[in-house]
């Protein structure tokens, strides 16, 4: 089987032929159909980030395909069932965290595509009790993106408690934050979408976004303020001044709910606004496996579209600096063969 693989931090992704992976005890094997780059991946390829992977690995959290062999004591999963694979590759299900719904936080979880071998490539391994099944009717295609962008962007909503009629400031119409509009207005709330390219913010318009603020020529604090202030802010562009000037656009008791993670990134937090307005800074890391199968249930319901151009794994790199030219009208997903 071929794999998209990070030799080096900060080198082009290598196309490799392996083994097909064999799945142990609580594993299953799986036939990817389709994959998502998320932006996250590039980090990982970078090596941006303080915890670091360990080269050579596989990148990528939004591998959909199906099952292909299964693993000692497999018995909820059939060869055949499509199935996600998330970020949280696996989690210890008995610390504080696992047993409070809160298993995204748990110490001794397994990243896939960064602890493991992830979804660039033809096959891959899942544990099988984090491997999500996608309902009828979802294609690999679209449920690639929904596998990370949307269960992140569902889950910085509820961090954010959001109303109807509130006004959420969405940071970043990218992968995740095309999704991050619709949850919004499915939350009921207005949307003030922020980015830096037409094509972005022409997006976020044809996806609901009530205002559009273009953060090239306006402040974005400003407008945010001009509108009321947010009672909640996404920071999803990967650029920490993007954060700061969400923070001063929030409303008192507003939220800023930190999602994107650039390299070396720090920002101010003014004290005396901080406290006497009553604001919040919180971060959000991905979902749990109930908020993905909230996710799915609300696309299989029709609620929510997902924006993808696909493309084949061996353009990998080129792909990548689309990605970071902002070229990508939301989300590219390899094709790994979703028309077999
Ligand atoms: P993306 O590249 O698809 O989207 C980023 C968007 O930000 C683009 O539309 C870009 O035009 C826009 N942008 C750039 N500069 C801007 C600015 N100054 N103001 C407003 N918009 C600007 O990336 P993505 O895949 O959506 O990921 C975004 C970030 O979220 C990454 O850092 C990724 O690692 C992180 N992430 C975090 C989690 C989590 O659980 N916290 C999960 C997934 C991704
Ligand atoms: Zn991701
Ligand atoms: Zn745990």
């Amino acid at each position: 089987m071929k794999a998209a693989v990070v030799r080096a931090f900060g080198e082009p992704l290598v196309i490799e032929e392996r083994p097909d992976p064999e799945p142990g005890p609580g594993q299953v094997r799986i036939r990817v159909e389709a994959s998502g780059l998320c932006h996250t991946d590039i980090h990982a390829a970078h090596g941006d980030w303080p915890v670091k992977p360990t080269p050579p690995f596989v990148p990528g959290h939004e591998g959909v395909g199906l099952v292909e062999k299964l693993g000692a004591g497999v018995t909820h999963l059939t060869v055949g069932r499509r199935v996600a694979v998330p970020w949280l590759g696996r989690a210890c299900g008995r610390c504080e965290h696992c047993l409070s719904g809160w298993e995204t936080l748990c110490e001794q979880q397994i990243n896939t595509g960064y602890g493991c071998d992830g979804g660039y490539a033809e096959k891959m391994l899942a544990w099988a009790d984090f491997a999500q099944t996608v309902p009828e009717g979802i294609s690999a295609l679209e449920a690639a993106p929904l596998t990370c962008a949307g269960v992140t962007t569902y889950k910085a909503l509820k961090v954010a408690g959001v109303r109807p009629t509130q006004l959420v400031a969405v940071s970043g119409v990218g992968g995740l934050g095309h999704l991050a509009v619709q949850y919004a207005k499915i939350a009921g709330a207005q949307v003030a979408a922020i980015d830096v390219t037409d094509d972005k913010l022409e997006l976020a318009r044809e996806l609901g976004a009530d205002f559009v603020i273009d953060a090239r020529t306006q402040d974005v604090g400003a407008e945010l303020k001009r509108l009321g202030g947010a009672h909640a802010a996404l920071a999803l562009a990967v650029n920490p001044a993007a954060f700061e000037a969400l923070n001063s656009g929030l409303r008192r008791g507003g939220k800023l709910v930190m999602v994107a993670l650039p390299a070396h990134g720090t920002i101010q937090v003014p004290i005396f606004d901080t406290v006497l307005n009553g604001n919040s800074v919180v971060g959000s890391i991905v979902g749990t496996r109930q908020d993905l199968a909230e996710v799915f249930r609300l696309h299989a319901a029709g609620r929510t579209r997902v924006v993808h151009e696909t493309r084949p794994l061996a353009a990998v790199n080129e792909s990548i600096d689309e990605v970071l030219r902002g070229q990508v009208k939301a989300r590219i997903v390899f094709d790994l063969g979703t028309g077999r």
